[in-house]
């Protein structure tokens, strides 16, 4: 058995501890308690910590929500750093409607089963193998190599990721970063299928709209000014009417990367006729449209409080995703537009935003990761992506590293199967995708073999 095939024998075991740990991340402050899996990892880590020069740390800025840090000197002091960022927080799954235990890590039929397989303790485990890998004084790559493994993603990383890089920055330092969401092949059964590497995030900002009406006898509702039927009016508006599409370069890679054909090419990448092509796309409609505007989706509703009284107020909270280059201005002026018809009685509140981000590709890092992918993958040709979420990537894109969404599936997880399984019932990885994941990884920080 070679170091490779060891490793990833090494991060299966790894990958089934961490999913039994449940970090299951709810949103409240006290869920997740990442520190279980801290604590996994120092053990799996144990000896490459004790290693000559290297060095590790855990914060937890939140009884029980913490992350572990460490990094490994590299041979040469001028070469660049990587950062391998993977958070260990999972969200929560209602093992009523999977199949087999969520929190179980079983090994059925090579596949292992259970929430994060995906969304990303695979990855995670891979990073902290490869990481023990590196720190043997045999191994050391040229650069500095960090692990972070960090608590909170699912939240937003108040508690990890976003915590570390406003209290720590130092921990994270590096010129290069990889983290979740790359490496899964955009058409598998052909031999030129896209394969995803993740060059950046949509951005994020949330509106509440206040609704005023007049209140009144819950017994004569005729005529009457009812806030919760305004809202509702609203609501319908916001979602019949998305924004206009822009086309970015980013879709334009993903696009080519679909290799359609001529016509339905055309059409995806010109915006005046984007949006009739879009259901062509199939599974990956709703993606192709989240990744050519802004979004806005009106997801908490808030009316009335009296069984018998016309409600007078109502409240909607607008969950409004930005592409890089997108600004506050960009969304007021979209939310003024589509409620105009409304001016007399919304208020439109909230100035939360942040941009979205983008890495250029034009890196070595981004060369090396297409090398290692075509050594799997020989003619597949990259799409670099965005994620219509955010990421943990978006705290350190801003400091100047360049951040990569990375991992290696096999061809049993095209990208419709792999939004499926993210967040969704019945996530589960094949062991050819943790084999596939470690090996390339592997192959990034050591070269190949
Ligand atoms: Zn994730």
């Amino acid at each position: 058995m070679n170091d490779f095939s060891a490793m990833s024998q090494q991060s299966l075991e790894l990958l089934q501890r961490l999913v039994r740990n449940a970090a299951v991340n709810d949103g409240t402050p006290d869920s997740g308690q990442e520190l279980t899996s801290v604590r996994t990892l120092q053990a799996f880590l144990r000896d490459a910590l004790e290693q000559p020069g290297v060095v590790s740390e855990v914060v937890e800025p939140h009884a029980g929500r913490a992350s572990l840090i460490a990094r490994i000197p590299g041979r040469d002091p001028n070469a660049r750093s990587l950062c391998l960022l993977g958070h260990i927080d999972v969200v929560p799954a209602d093992a009523e409607h999977w199949q087999h235990d969520p929190f179980g890590g079983e090994l059925i039929d090579d596949e292992v089963w259970g929430r994060g397989t995906i969304d990303m303790l695979t990855l995670t485990a891979a990073m902290a193998t490869v990481f023990r890998h590196a720190a043997d004084p045999r191994h050391r790559p040229a650069g500095d190599l960090v692990l972070a493994a960090v608590a909170d993603e699912e939240a937003g990383g108040k508690y990890g990721a976003e915590w570390i890089s406003e209290h720590r920055p130092d921990l994270l330092h590096a010129d290069e970063a990889l983290t979740e969401q790359g490496g899964v092949l955009l058409r598998p059964e052909s031999a030129t299928s896209g394969i995803t590497v993740g060059v950046g995030e949509k951005g994020q900002a949330a509106r509440r709209l206040l609704i005023t009406g007049v209140p009144g006898h819950g017994s004569v509702p005729w005529g009457s000014r009812n806030a919760a039927g305004i809202a509702a009016e609203i609501v319908l508006e916001l979602l019949r009417n998305p924004a206009p599409p822009v086309v970015q370069p980013h879709w334009a890679s993903l696009v080519h990367a679909l290799q359609l054909d001529a016509d339905l090419t055309e059409r995806l990448l010109d915006p005046a006729r984007l949006d009739g092509a879009l259901p062509a796309l199939g599974p990956l409609a709703p993606l192709g449209h989240a990744l050519t505007r802004v979004t806005v989706s009106p997801n908490i509703l808030r009316a009335g409080d009296k069984h018998n009284v016309i409600p007078g107020t109502a409240t909607i909270d607008l969950d409004i995703r930005v592409l890089p280059g997108q600004t506050p201005e960009d969304v007021d002026g979209l939310l003024e537009r589509l409620l105009k018809p409304w001016a007399d009685c919304v208020r439109i509140t909230g100035d939360q935003f942040s941009p979205g981000n983008i890495t250029p590709t034009d890196t070595p890092m981004y060369a090396r990761i297409l090398d290692v992918f075509r050594r799997h993958y020989p003619d597949a040709v990259p799409a670099s992506v965005i994620g219509p979420g955010g990421s943990d990537g978006r705290f350190l894109r801003p400091t100047g590293t360049n951040v990569y969404g990375f991992g290696l599936f096999s061809k049993q997880i095209d990208v419709a199967e792999f939004r499926r399984r993210l967040h969704g019932n019945d996530e589960r990885v094949d062991v050819e995708s943790v084999r596939l994941t470690t090996t390339a990884l592997a192959e990034v920080i050591f070269g190949q073999r």
